[in-house]
């Protein structure tokens, strides 16, 4: 166990010099990421979820609530699956109560999950609207963007569950093999790439589900060799970037293509809303909103580059440190392509205020430091 103040480099990098194994060599530029290569610094919150995201249907007061939300730091990943499952709930329930046939709908929340829900709502022919507290500076805008699942197959305990999430993983990858093809008929090739994925050497690369279905290549044991006499054990996978920024935008022109009203207005209480169906797409919102406790917040830091062309990779490893209070934390390092490149990542449990724990951003940059060797 690591001690505090123990410097972040030893607990980090020192089992990962290497050169004299017998693997593939690679060389690749690291990011630039002296004062002048810093653009700013972005604090925000993952809606998290103790086990894993809340995805079902119930009749509540005579309103029938679907409800979205709890994917944590894997809401991009997920997106297409958890919507698209989340309609299949709603069909199965009206099916059951046919009163809610061609029932108007309200989607409460304007993130990545609310806005594709409202968009394939009114594609399968429902009359929807959007109310949202906020619109833009999401977390659904601030999130690096890389394709990789999280523990919710994991904690799945039953076949069926397993069976189930399994499903919604399958069609997210689904969906951004289709954009990345240039084939989605809504979302244009831009919006999503496959890009080499460098994990640690003892990191879960959290897509190994896709490999073991053939739908991914297996991990290729390689060197990094960063040009700055530091070099790398890691695996090689490939994976999305997604360009959040690109897919958001793209989801409000649609909006407005298909005029879907989208109104900004706090909902207290589902009662507030006059439709009888509603999705809840209201991320940490729901822990008032549906009072559900075991929503978790999970605050993330990252620092976002400039002045320079972007590095067509993603660096993901995870360890062990200490945090300002003597206690163990799990914490991760990455590098992500987004706009000019992202340093990243904190993942700060229970830590719900965009107040930013300023000396986080110092560890980051120490990490990166001492990770591409450009001390
Ligand atoms: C640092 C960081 C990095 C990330 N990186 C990745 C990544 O690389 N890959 C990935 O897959 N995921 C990533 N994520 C996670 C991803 O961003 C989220 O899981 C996803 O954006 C959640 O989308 P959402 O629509 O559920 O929530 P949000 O984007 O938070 O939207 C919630 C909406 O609900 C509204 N709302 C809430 N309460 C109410 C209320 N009472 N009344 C009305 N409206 C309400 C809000 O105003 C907002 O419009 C990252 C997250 C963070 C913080």
């Amino acid at each position: 166990m690591f001690k505090k103040n123990q410097s972040l480099a030893l607990l980090f990098f020192t089992h990962v010099i290497f050169g004299s194994e017998n693997l593939p060599v690679i060389r690749l530029a690291p990011p630039r990421i002296e004062q002048e290569y810093i653009d700013k610094h972005v604090t925000c919150i993952r809606p998290g979820r103790n086990g894993r995201f809340n995805l079902a249907a119930e009749i509540k007061d005579n309103t029938l609530l679907v409800h979205n939300y709890g994917a944590s730091g894997a809401g991009w990943t997920l997106l297409f699956g958890l919507v698209q499952e989340s309609i299949n709930q709603l069909e199965s329930m009206i099916e059951k109560n046919p009163i809610y046939q061609n029932q108007p709908v309200c989607v409460i929340g304007a993130g990545c999950m609310g806005l594709l829900t409202a968009i394939l709502l009114q594609e399968r022919g429902y009359n929807v609207r959007i109310v949202a507290e906020q619109i833009e500076d999401l977390t659904s805008h601030t999130a690096g963007g890389f394709f990789s699942g999280n523990s919710s197959l994991k904690n799945a305990k039953t076949v069926q569950e397993k069976n189930f999430v399994g499903n919604v993983w399958i069609e997210s990858y689904n969906f951004y093999k289709s954009i990345a093809q240039g084939l989605h008929p809504l979302f244009s090739k831009d919006c999503a790439r496959f890009i080499p994925y460098f994990v640690g050497k003892n990191t879960e690369s959290y897509i190994e589900f896709y490999v073991g279905l053939g739908l991914m290549q297996p991990p290729l044991p390689v060197i990094i060799d960063f040009g700055t006499g530091t070099q790398r054990e890691m695996k090689q996978y490939s994976t999305f970037f997604i360009d959040v920024l690109k897919m958001m935008e793209r989801m409000h022109d649609l909006i407005d293509q298909k005029n879907i009203d989208i109104q900004q207005q706090f909902v207290a209480s589902f009662d507030d809303v006059p439709e009888s169906i509603i999705f809840n797409c209201s991320g940490l919102g729901s822990k008032e909103l549906a009072g559900d406790d075991q929503v978790l917040p999970v605050q993330g830091h990252l620092i976002m580059l400039k002045n320079q062309p972007t590095l067509e990779y993603v660096i993901y490893e995870e360890f062990e440190s200490v945090d300002q209070n003597g206690n163990v934390i799990e914490d991760y390092f990455y590098y992500i392509p987004k706009e000019q490149g992202l340093l990243g990542g904190t993942f700060i449990k229970h830590e719900g205020s965009l107040t930013s724990n300023h000396h986080e951003f110092a560890r980051i940059l120490d990490r990166a430091a001492d990770y591409f060797g450009v001390k």
